[in-house]
């Protein structure tokens, strides 16, 4: 079931500590965002998972960590300084800033709105009647081109230093380490490199919560091929299968609130033949979760090869005076609106007898805590006991344990529902061998987060058990 609004996400976050707003104590810094402790174990898991399915378990596969700040020639040779824009539009009522394409989606929907060039903007806003959201006039300004980089400076003297740029894409340093990837790895082609990192976009209307921000991380592969062996149209269809195939398969989320968009003509890049974005059904509508693959021909290492005056030319190590320029499939997930949308997907409230319950569904292998152990009471002897299998069980195995003592038993389960544990364990009089109503010496009850059932184990088989999670 998709949340019923973003707004009981959003406060669920905040009150379990998965995502609190950044500068808080300082009146915040408008939308930055802050994983506290429960989220930061679920955007770890997903890279986690992201790396192991993409790059440890491919032999075609590679990873890099390349810097943040670039030779500025980078971002020249991209088409970054003269191409990465949005169109913005000032009101002139009350001065606020907008992009024009986006308020054109919410009428128009995203189809419409992302072939429009942007001399098409303001009369478009004018004639469907889009007022201002801020004052409700409806006077804007023509559109004109934004350029989305953040500048800095690079030097120790203030003013005299060299501009340079915070990368608003991770892709452009693996295109810059090309030669240094295929020569020391030897990898032949068809081959990938994959990279995680922060990327920044001087966004001009953020907001959504974690949708859109100006700093956010990305996960981006360039999957390098020679075209005239493979046909790109099959590279295509593969890189889609194994997008949606890890969001499914791999994340654990509800197809039915995914669908493909392929880029319409008008809306590619000059270079590229073809592009299959996907999308998630979010609480405001349809919204772009990743680019399930963009063909980018053999333009970006073209562009570098001229740019720095290098040589990117891949030898074919079969026929050594063989050399080509290799074409490109680029996927591009950005990891905190996946972290969003699995956060979405598996918030639920659920009608039980007498209560209702909101729980988070998520994949096992994703959950920020695998498992609980509840000591039923406060009884020293009995925590103790519960010590011990927890200390225990983080010795045998990989697991996130929750040791969690305060409040009542039926307030804890709420509680692991509410962030998403798939299992409780709990000790309690029967563990210790002293009330066989509860169960024999030394077993446990096993809760099961979606089913609620619970089941009785010896510590034994249980240990035994998660020792192979
Ligand atoms: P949009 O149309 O939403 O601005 P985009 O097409 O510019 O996105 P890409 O350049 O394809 O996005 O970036 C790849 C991925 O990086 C996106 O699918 C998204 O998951 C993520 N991403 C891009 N911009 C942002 C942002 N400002 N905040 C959070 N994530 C982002």
């Amino acid at each position: 079931m998709p949340a019923t609004s973003l707004d009981s996400v959003v406060s669920l976050c905040k009150r379990r500590g998965f995502i609190f707003p950044g500068s808080e104590i300082y009146g915040g810094l408008a939308n930055t965002w802050d994983y506290g402790p429960l989220g930061v174990e679920l955007k770890n898991n997903i890279k986690q998972l992201w790396w192991k399915t993409f790059v440890h378990k491919r032999q075609d596969m590679v990873g890099l960590d390349a810097a943040i700040l670039m030779n500025p020639k980078v971002w020249e040779a991209s088409g970054h300084v003269s191409n990465f824009n949005d169109p913005l539009i000032d009101c002139k009522a009350c001065k606020q800033r907008f992009r024009g394409d986006k308020l054109l989606e919410e009428k128009l929907g995203i189809e419409a709105a992302a072939v429009l060039k942007l001399e098409q903007v303001q009369p478009m806003l004018m004639a469907e009647k889009i007022p201002c959201p801020s004052c409700g006039k409806l006077d804007w300004t023509p559109a004109k081109k934004f350029n989305l980089m953040f500048k800095t400076q690079q030097g120790v003297i203030e003013g005299e230093g060299t501009d340079i740029y915070l990368r608003p894409e991770t892709a452009q340093g693996i295109f810059v380490n090309f030669k240094n990837v295929s020569q020391t790895t030897r990898m032949r082609l068809p081959f990938g490199v994959a990279q995680i990192g922060k990327a920044f976009r001087n966004e001009i209307t953020p907001g959504n919560f974690t949708f859109r921000t100006r700093e956010f991380e990305q996960m981006e592969i360039e999957y390098f091929f020679d075209a005239t062996i493979n046909k790109w149209e099959d590279v295509f269809a593969q890189w889609k299968k194994d997008s949606w195939s890890f969001l499914v398969d791999q994340l654990g989320i509800n197809p039915e609130n995914l669908r493909f968009r392929d880029h319409e003509k008008d809306e590619l890049s000059h270079y590229s033949k073809g592009t299959t974005d996907i999308e998630y059904k979010f609480p405001w509508g349809w919204g772009e979760l990743c680019a399930a693959a963009a063909y980018r021909t053999d333009f970006d290492l073209n562009q570098h090869q001229q740019f720095s005056g290098e040589d990117l030319q891949y030898t074919d190590p079969d026929e050594p005076t063989r050399k080509i320029i290799p074409h490109v499939m680029e996927p591009s997930y950005g990891a905190d609106r996946i972290a969003l949308a699995v956060l979405l997907d598996a918030f639920n409230e659920e009608k039980l007898e007498n209560d209702t319950r909101t729980v988070l569904k998520f994949s096992d292998k994703i959950a920020p805590i695998d498992l609980a152990i509840l000591p039923l009471s406060k009884k020293e002897h009995l925590i103790a006991k519960a010590q011990e299998l927890y200390k225990k069980i983080i010795q045998e195995t990989d697991l996130t344990v929750d040791f969690d003592v305060t409040g009542s038993i039926g307030k804890r389960y709420r509680r692991q529902d509410e962030i998403g544990t798939p299992i409780c364990i709990t000790v309690d009089f029967g563990t210790l061998g002293e009330d066989e109503a509860q169960g024999l010496k030394d077993t446990v009850t096993i809760r099961d987060r979606d089913t609620l059932q619970q089941e009785r184990m010896s510590i034994e088989d249980l240990t035994e058990r998660l020792a192979r999670c």
